[in-house]
């Protein structure tokens, strides 16, 4: 059984470049816990910014919920 990976996409809000990541269960968690945003660092411009899990995630959104 391989593990499952989450798809994060996120977009900058100040110069619109977006990144995907492709994320385990154990990275997602060491990376973002269990907050319900996500903190990224954008490539291109370098700003740090925040997007909601559920928008970069809903898969991820979705399961976090349900383990609640
Ligand atoms: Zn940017």
């Amino acid at each position: 059984m391989g593990k499952k990976h989450y798809r994060i996409e996120t977009s900058c809000p100040q110069c619109g470049c977006s990144a995907v990541s492709h994320l385990s269960t154990e990275e997602i968690k060491e990376k973002f816990g269990d907050v319900p945003n996500v903190e990224m660092e954008c490539s291109e411009c370098m700003i740090k910014y925040h997007t909601d899990m559920e928008k970069a995630c809903p898969e991820w959104d979705k399961e976090c919920k349900m383990n609640q």
